[in-house]
């Protein structure tokens, strides 16, 4: 990585501001079901309590639109920290101002704040220059640790990085060392999973990963439109007409390139999406008119699986199918065990992949799964994240 870590900083004594990605998911009650955001925020923040420094933490949690949302105060947050931390966390009302100045001017050294929710701020997502000053003024070094923000241009994730001294936390470098690796230089064979909606929403990471990849397997709703382009009919399928074209593109591109793309040769049918829809397994070739294509069938599992297996790299991104109702996740289980089971090197990026490799309790069997959704989607499309760009180069 050829920015400069928050190991090259000297912080002892210094008020850090740490941009981490707080963003948990609460339920109607206000209580936070998964700390994972939270605990993978640790090894930073112990390191610079270690260090010596003044910790001042900064977050966003959900979309409170520029205005105070109480539902959304991060108090619940602290709390869980505080427990995580074994230590006392300070906790301010506002995240700029008078408040947050007098209570970062009391601070000492290994203290740890955190910050009101930054959203609460319209100049948060506009990167508007005076909140990135009055952001920056708590504090002498900069660190980002929120991958799960960067691909956002934000005045805390890019604002306050172009005044203060920046670094990446060990967060950021994992993700981007371990990601980077497998998109820059993959162990061969490389293969990349793709699943989940929309081929509009995977354009970007095909285009980038059709030539660096060995094979290429195809599951999720995107499939019906690589599916239609070869000729098959889709019945009540996810289709995407205006992206037919560009799917028969990538088959006839991957041929060139000598990349294997696999498509589905079964998939599961239903009549619709719900629990208690009437479903059954078919050829492709034999989709009814009046049904649509839920998951990939089992002897498509099978398939996948052996090339799952003869992988020394393995990339995925998109479930299966519609793996939230129980009846229609049996492609995506079977996948992500798989891609748990094997000895390659194995990330997971993707919101509802990684989501969905949590709840089968198997993410600590993948040599990574990203913490960010629609940042490691940027990322394996091969561009430059925002909030990364702006950190200090290495010297
Ligand atoms: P990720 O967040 O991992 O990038 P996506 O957001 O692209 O994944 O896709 C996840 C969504 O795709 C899930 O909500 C899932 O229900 C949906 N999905 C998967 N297969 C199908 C299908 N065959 N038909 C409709 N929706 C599907
Ligand atoms: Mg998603």
């Amino acid at each position: 990585m050829n920015k400069r870590s928050v190991k090259d900083l000297d912080v002892e004594g210094k008020r850090v501001l740490v941009r981490v990605d707080f963003n948990v998911p609460l339920d109607e009650s206000g209580k936070i079901t998964d700390d994972t955001r939270i605990k993978a925020a640790i090894p930073t923040i112990n390191y610079l309590i270690e260090r010596g420094a003044k910790v001042i933490l900064v977050s966003h949690l959900g979309r409170p639109k520029g205005k105070v949302v109480e539902k959304l105060r991060l108090n619940p947050v602290a709390q869980r920290l505080s427990e995580l931390l074994n230590r006392k966390v300070i906790k301010t009302d506002d995240c700029i101002g008078e408040e947050p100045e007098k209570a970062v001017s009391r601070m000492k050294n290994r203290n740890v704040l955190l910050l009101e929710n930054v959203r609460f701020h319209p100049g948060e997502t506009k990167n508007d220059p005076e909140f990135a000053k009055a952001l920056a003024k708590l504090a002498d070094l900069y660190v980002n640790d929120a991958f799960g923000a960067a691909h956002r241009a934000h005045a805390s994730t890019v604002g306050v990085a172009e005044i203060l001294p920046s670094a990446a936390g060990f967060l950021l470098e994992k993700e981007i060392t371990t990601m980077g690796k497998v998109i820059q230089n993959p162990e061969k064979p490389f293969t990349v999973v793709l699943g989940g909606a929309k081929v509009k929403d995977k354009i970007g990471v095909i285009e980038n990963l059709l030539e660096k990849a060995d094979n290429l397997l195809i599951g999720g709703g995107m499939a019906f439109t690589f599916l239609k382009a070869l000729g098959y009919e889709v019945g009540k399928s996810l289709l995407e007409e205006d992206k037919i074209d560009m799917a028969r593109g990538f088959l006839e591109k991957g041929k060139k390139l000598n990349t294997n793309i696999v498509l589905p040769r079964d998939v599961v049918v239903a009549d619709r999406i719900s629990a208690d829809a009437e479903h059954k397994t078919v050829d492709v070739s034999q989709i009814p008119n009046a049904l649509m294509g839920v998951d990939i069938g089992e002897k498509t599992v099978e398939e996948f699986v052996k090339y799952i297996n003869q992988s020394k790299t393995v990339l995925w991104n998109g479930p299966m199918g519609v793996f939230e109702i129980q009846a229609f996740a049996n492609g995506t289980k079977q996948v992500a065990e798989a891609i748990a089971r094997s000895n390659a090197t194995t990330i997971i990026g993707g919101g509802d992949s990684a989501a969905a490799v949590e709840k089968l309790g198997i993410a600590d069997q993948m040599t990574h799964v990203s913490t960010g959704g629609g940042a490691s989607l940027m990322f394996l499309e091969g561009k430059e994240l925002p909030a990364i760009k702006a950190l200090d180069d290495k010297e």
